[in-house]
């Protein structure tokens, strides 16, 4: 069985990378449900008391929520403090875990000495070379130390990646991390480890910016007597220029939302960017999942353009059926109402635009002595049945030579007020008969 998480810090809103990540780690559960039943854990990753708020958890669940990103459990690590204790216990019995003393402005010298020499900056473990007593005379002097996760230098770290491949990494390349702050507060690395371990996650995939906190995670697993999950690093996501944007950075469910984005069209696009796949506009989700493979995934950065969501949006709207949309349709709109508009729309809520050509008012234009002659005809053919479009136009084209534009221009624009708009043989019937011999009595006159 797989279990994946998605484990945001929230310390912010969701973007749209998280909301990448988020989606994959869900099809990548809900893709064995249909064969083994895979869950899918949401992680509030708010060890950070200072940064955590409370608005921003509730905020992740209704965008996961907006999405249709149902996770089968939610944890937070803030409830979960004691474990991380437990876990810090017995790491440091075993000697992987050591107090270190050096102050930000220690450690930022020490980085530039290295970097001044051409060496890489990783730390010296010049901590671990510290008597019990110069310990003792740092805590006299009221310096509480920080902790580090001692990496073992004799254990090459290496991994299959689903989407890298071979991942290789010399521990001896890598600092040892800083795991605990002074204060006593976790930083990252440890309480994700731990979690990972009890509850049970099969799959670990994030961006690749995670992919040296990886190697020493692996370390942690190992040193906790736990076998590492699988792992699997994505790709970050870039702007159309191709490099990492700010604006992506803050792109979220609410500015998609304004803008009339259905979350079927981020689904869409998001299961599929960076992949080998071809984007389309496909709504079932089931097919996505069928093909969702991370053997697909590229090693290059995926491109996010939002001209690209806009299309694919678009693309989905002209296929939504009304039931989907019919609460947040104008009063009055039916099914043949919205699927008159619906080829005309770019989001949901243009409908309404179109929809006051049905209801009116309408401003018809100023028309030409002739064509209000030829309306004034119109108006005299006008009769109402099945098909009202259809035989009015097929009788004015006999009384009056009249073809094309010419033909059907001046009574769309007398009918709707409009040089163009949703098909009139759809909309002619919305409009109705007394309200649409109104409008060309109206125009003739
Ligand atoms: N809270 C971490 C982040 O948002 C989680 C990373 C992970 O998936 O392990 O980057």
């Amino acid at each position: 069985m797989t279990v994946t998480r998605f484990a945001p810090s929230p310390t912010g809103r969701l973007h749209v990378g998280n909301i990448r990540t988020a989606l994959h780690n869900w099809m990548l559960a809900r893709k064995t449900d249909t064969q083994a039943g895979g869950t899918f854990v949401l992680r509030i990753d708010d060890t950070d008391a200072e940064r955590s708020r409370e608005e921003y958890v509730e905020a992740i669940r209704e965008d996961l929520a907006w999405l249709r990103i149902e996770a089968d459990s939610e944890e937070r690590q803030s409830q979960r403090l004691d474990t991380y204790e437990a876990a810090f216990a017995k790491l440091l019995k075993a000697g992987r875990i050591y107090p270190a003393f050096e102050t930000q402005q220690e450690l930022e010298l020490k980085r530039k000495i290295q970097l001044g020499r051409g060496l890489p900056p990783i730390y010296d473990r010049a901590a671990l070379d510290l008597t019990d007593g110069q310990r003792a005379e740092k805590e006299a002097e009221g310096i509480q130390p920080h902790w580090r996760f001692k990496l073992d230098y004799d254990e090459q770290i290496s991994w299959e990646d689903g989407v890298r491949g071979r991942v290789k990494f010399d521990p001896a390349q890598l600092s040892d991390p800083v795991i605990r702050r002074a204060d006593g507060s976790w930083l990252y690395m440890l309480p994700s480890t731990v979690d990972d371990i009890d509850m049970g996650i099969t799959q670990v995939l994030r961006g690749e910016d995670h992919v040296s906190n990886t190697a020493v995670q692996i370390q942690m697993f190992i040193a906790m007597g736990a076998q590492p999950p699988a792992f699997a690093h994505e790709a970050l996501l870039v702007g159309k220029e191709g490099k990492l944007s700010k604006r992506l950075g803050s792109l979220g469910c609410d500015a998609f939302r304004e803008r009339g984005i259905e979350p079927e069209a981020i689904i869409a696009l998001l299961a599929r960017l960076g992949t080998s796949l071809p984007v389309e506009p496909i709504v079932d989700r089931a097919v996505l999942l069928d093909t969702f493979d991370l053997s697909t995934f590229g090693r290059a950065p995926a491109k996010f353009d939002e001209a690209d969501l806009e299309r694919l949006n678009t693309a989905i709207v002209h296929e939504m059926p009304y039931g989907e949309v019919k609460d947040r349709l104008p009063d009055g709109m039916d099914e043949a109402g919205w699927h008159a508009v619906r080829p005309n729309v770019t989001t949901v809520s243009e409908a309404q635009e179109w929809w006051r050509l049905v209801t009116g008012p309408i401003e018809q234009p100023e028309f030409s002595q002739e064509d209000e002659a030829y309306l004034g005809e119109a108006a005299q053919a006008f009769a109402w049945g099945d098909n009202p479009w259809g035989a009015l136009t097929a009788a004015l084209k006999d009384r009056t030579g009249r073809k094309g534009k010419a033909l059907f221009l001046p009574l769309r624009q007398a009918l709707t007020g409009m040089d163009h708009g949703p098909d009139m043989g759809e909309l002619l019937p919305l409009i109705g008969e007394d309200e649409a011999r109104a409008r060309l009595d109206r125009a003739a006159a």
